[in-house]
């Protein structure tokens, strides 16, 4: 049966829009002493925009448009955004011939009988795209400002670049200071770019990074803290932490996330709240010390 402290606690958090999904979690949750938090709609708000465009050959809006006619089906925030983006600069988007999404890379899809990627330099380097280096400099500035760089290839040659602005959520810092001030650390897991990903930990005070992890590789991250003896929890909005979360001692599914982020989480934070992971912390301790 459930403790009747446990049941009470569930009603409080509730009430901080804490969901749990099993009696079990916050006994689990009040052992955490690491934190692994996705970057992407996690820490940042997950609504990106098109801050700067690189064309390769000084024609952004092409290069916008050919992105965006690739992105179209995606539901990916990065591919709403870069969607979004043509649209706001009245730039003609069509609906590829194909499509697949690679989770954790990008997309690969067919637009006017060419092949293009839109997605990580790792995508473009499995096709083997020529030209990538010549946007390094460019990418550097943009990310060392928190933006997500994404090339775009067609033709198996690369043709521009898209820089990503995605706002770090109010109040994200004070509850990284929150945890760290309950005795749980806080770990950066993205399958961003590693200076992004530093630039997002600088602002939060974060000083552990993991970057350019594909989904199985964050799953191996938390079964590595584990191995070391830690208790995980692990936060994230997308299908791409699934395993992840399955993986976590305690797995938070963060905002409206997706369906299979939910499914994998033993708490769920349907607001996206991020001052509601210390609360809950705390809501656990107190609950587990009234059963004992
Ligand atoms: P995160 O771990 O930060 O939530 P993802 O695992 O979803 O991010 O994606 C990792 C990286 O893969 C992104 O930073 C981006 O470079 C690339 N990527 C993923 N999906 C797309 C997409 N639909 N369009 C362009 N790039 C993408
Ligand atoms: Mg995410």
């Amino acid at each position: 049966a459930t403790p009747l402290s446990i049941l009470r606690a569930s009603g409080e958090a509730a009430e901080r829009g804490i969901l749990m999904r099993s009696g079990e979690a916050f006994q689990l949750l009040h052992r955490v002493d690491v934190i692994v938090l996705d970057k992407t709609g996690t820490l940042t708000e997950g609504k990106p925009h098109v801050g700067a465009v690189w064309a390769a050959g000084g024609d952004p809006e092409g290069v916008l448009a050919v992105a965006a006619s690739a992105e179209h089906p995606s539901e990916h925030p990065l591919a709403r955004a870069v969607v979004t983006g043509a649209a706001e600069r009245g730039v003609r988007v069509t609906d590829p011939e194909a499509f697949t999404a690679i989770p954790g890379q990008g997309v690969v899809a067919r637009v006017a009988g060419e092949e293009v990627l839109v997605g990580t330099e790792k995508l473009l380097a499995a096709h083997r795209v020529a030209g990538v280096d010549a946007a390094l400099p460019w990418a550097t500035q943009q990310r060392e400002q928190g933006r997500t760089v994404v090339y775009v290839a067609a033709g198996g040659r690369l043709v521009g670049a898209l820089a990503l602005a995605d706002r770090v959520k109010p109040g994200a810092a004070e509850a990284v200071a929150a945890l760290r001030g309950r005795g749980v650390e806080p770990v950066i897991a993205t399958g961003d770019h590693e200076r992004v990903a530093r630039a997002v930990a600088r602002e939060l005070g974060i000083a552990q990074v993991h970057a350019e992890l594909l989904p199985q590789a964050k799953r191996d991250l938390v079964r590595l803290l584990q191995r070391a003896g830690r208790r995980v929890a692990f936060a994230g909005d997308g299908i791409n932490d699934a395993p992840a979360l399955m993986q976590a001692d305690v797995g938070i599914a963060i905002g409206a996330g997706t369906d299979i982020a939910i499914d994998a989480a033993d708490l769920v934070l349907p607001g996206g709240r991020l001052s509601a992971l210390a609360e809950a912390h705390t809501l656990a301790g107190t609950s587990y010390r009234l059963t004992v």
